[in-house]
């Protein structure tokens, strides 16, 4: 039985992830860490927190599943 209420049945990150927390839209400007790519507005990406320095975190973002290709145009 799964959990009441439960709209997504996503598996959780847990291992081979490193805190990725939730699925949002990325503030405009960020880069995905993992291609580097610019993050566009309305591409879903996933959050995560990671600790830069000691006490200090910044929230990270990477696309969700494969990243876009680099021959991606631009117009
Ligand atoms: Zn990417």
């Amino acid at each position: 039985m799964g959990a009441p209420g439960t709209t997504t049945s996503r598996p959780r990150p847990g291992n081979g992830e490193d805190g990725w927390e939730y699925v949002t839209y990325a503030p405009s400007g960020e880069q995905c860490t993992a291609c580097g790519s610019g993050i566009e507005p309305f591409d879903p990406v996933r959050r995560a927190t990671v600790a830069r320095e000691p006490g200090r975190t910044v929230a990270v973002y990477r696309h969700i599943g494969a990243c876009p290709s680099t021959h991606a145009a631009t117009a």
